[in-house]
């Protein structure tokens, strides 16, 4: 990828959400903005691409001891993570995904060039006006804690986002004891490289520093169409570019491996789950919701959330080489601990406490004899058009709202957030 072809890409990617009426000067700025900024972060570098300062980490062989450490760093890399949360204003009248509203059309003659831009029939009934990103999305800026941003992610986010984080445990420790390098065939050389920067680069190896980006899938259909549309979204789009940039030996590969969360039955009958792994051909820009974050700051933002809000955070599309596409390694049936809720239950209140755990809970759920929820961080217009007498329900929509709120754009790759 070149930059002309960034340019073009990022040009597209703002057609698809209407970001194209020049005459506005909001949309002109944005579009001057998401150019400049696009191409640096396309040409950002990192000083090094290498992993040997990971060879001597370990990684629990134990599958329960895999989760509860994957989780503990997910638990102590939470800082730098919670920022805010975007609520889509399209949601609650028309029931739409937070997509983009409209899509490509390619020549038919040359599928290679676009040829225009369709809207979404979800979005065709909708006025042109409520699409425009800028009315579309709100953003809470909560000033919750980071104890509170957590709770919200374990205890009111999707069974997917936590499945998937068990996946990408179990599916780690496997890999790291178990099998060689999916490049060089070492063997001991893979290691987890868990946190916040090492999106794209959940799995490396020491020896040829490869790496492999973890995505869990709910089906193996669901693996199969990443596939066939050899693209999905990935991280954060300047982290990718940050450290490709930086690779120098043509033997360092990033990979995407996948795994399906459902079983399958093995050639030998056995119940396997089946790992593929695929080279990452390259990596495209795509606006998403929290693109369109307004400019000014909240008040009281430390440095690094102040950088946060202030760079772009434009997603990553990746695009596949699928020729390269092979099975890794079968993963033998194994189901998660039911009870994987407790499991977080009892890791939170170790790194924070149970009267913190029990105040958050009363905070978004209010308590068993308290008739008024605990809605104090919810503040946008739709709350006051619940209906008072129903509490019940009340506390339902809330915690519906709760988990539409929750961007999974903050939580990077824990979550099963491709389209
Ligand atoms: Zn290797």
């Amino acid at each position: 990828m070149n930059e002309i072809q960034v340019r073009k890409e990022l040009v597209h990617t703002l057609e698809e959400w209407g970001v194209n009426d020049l005459s506005k000067k909001h949309h002109a700025d944005f579009r001057s903005r998401v150019l400049r900024e696009g191409v640096a972060q396309f040409r950002k570098t990192s000083r090094s691409a290498t992993f040997e300062h990971l060879r001597h980490e370990r990684f629990p062989k134990d599958y329960e001891e895999a989760i509860r450490h994957f989780m503990t760093c997910e638990l102590e890399s939470a800082e730098e993570i919670f920022r805010y949360s975007c609520i889509d204003r399209l949601d609650d009248v028309y029931d739409v995904p937070s997509f983009a509203p409209y899509f490509r059309v390619y020549s038919r003659s040359d599928p290679t060039k676009v040829f225009g831009y369709r809207i979404r029939p979800a979005f065709s009934s909708i006025p042109k006006s409520r699409l425009d990103p800028f009315v579309r999305f709100r953003f809470r800026f909560s000033g919750l804690k980071v104890s509170e941003s957590i709770w919200q992610h374990w205890f009111l986010g999707s069974d997917a986002a936590a499945l998937g984080m068990i996946f990408e445990a179990i599916l780690a420790s496997h890999a790291i004891h178990n099998e060689a390098c999916f490049e060089c065939k070492s063997r001991n050389s893979l290691r987890w490289n868990g946190g916040w920067e090492s999106s794209w680069m959940d799995l490396v190896c020491t020896f040829c520093n490869s790496t492999c980006e973890i995505k869990t899938k709910a089906s193996m259909e669901k693996c199969e169409t990443v596939f066939e549309h050899s693209n999905l979204r990935g991280g954060l789009y300047a982290n990718y570019w940050k450290h490709r940039n930086a690779i120098r030996d043509k033997h360092q590969k990033m990979f995407l491996v996948i795994l399906p969360r459902e079983w399958t039955l093995g050639r030998n009958g056995k119940r396997i789950r089946p790992v593929s792994c695929v080279e990452i051909d390259s990596v495209s820009p795509e606006l998403v919701p929290s693109c369109f974050l307004p400019e000014q700051l909240p008040p009281g933002l430390n440095p690094k959330q102040r950088e946060q809000y202030e760079n772009l955070s434009i997603r990553g599309r990746v695009v596949l080489k699928a020729s390269t596409k092979a099975k890794w390694f079968d993963l033998e049936k194994w189901e998660p601990p039911i009870d994987y809720g407790i499991i977080m239950e009892e890791l939170f209140i170790a790194r924070y406490s149970r009267k913190e755990f029990d105040r958050i809970e009363t905070m978004f759920c209010g308590s068993e004899d308290e008739d008024e929820s605990g809605d104090c961080i919810v503040n946008d217009q739709t709350q006051t058009q619940e209906q008072p007498e129903s509490t019940v329900s009340q506390k339902e929509a809330l915690l519906e709202k709760l988990k539409d709120a929750e961007s999974v754009e903050n939580w990077e790759d824990r979550s099963d957030c491709s389209v």
